[in-house]
């Protein structure tokens, strides 16, 4: 089985596609798709950032004045699930296209980003705690 759109065509199997995918062919997806519409005109960095924000808050839009257990509830529920899966892809669309409008390089940056982290919350401080690095 194959799953298609535009630029990319990715073999289904009976397995979760995202251990068969690379971010590269996701990247050349994304471009392929603005390519052929012409959007690179419009795809500033200021306007992708602001889409980023724009889609990671139609996101926290759908879990609005519910608690935590209606939350995980509600993910039970697969047409809202389906709604979570949309504006993640929103998001995962702008921040492909940002790194390569940009030739940013997506996996060291977040490899470097998440070095970082494990510097400022080595396991031995940070396990079951939720405080900031610097509290
Ligand atoms: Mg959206």
């Amino acid at each position: 089985m194959y799953l298609k759109f535009d630029g990319l065509t990715i073999t289904k199997h009976n397995t979760v596609m995202d251990e068969s995918t690379t971010v590269s062919s996701l990247k050349n997806a994304v471009k392929k798709f603005c390519d052929d519409r012409d959007w690179g005109q419009f795809h500033g960095l200021k306007d992708l950032a602001i889409g980023t924000s724009t889609e990671a808050n139609e996101l926290l839009e759908l879990f609005r004045f519910k608690t935590d257990s209606e939350i995980i509830q509600k993910m039970n529920d697969p047409v809202f699930k389906a709604r979570v899966e949309q504006e993640l892809s929103d998001v995962l669309f702008f921040v492909l296209r940002i790194s390569q409008m940009n030739n940013l390089d997506l996996t060291q940056a977040f490899i470097h980003k998440m070095q970082s982290n494990s510097e400022k919350y080595p396991v031995e401080t940070a396990r079951s705690s939720n405080k900031k690095y610097n509290e």
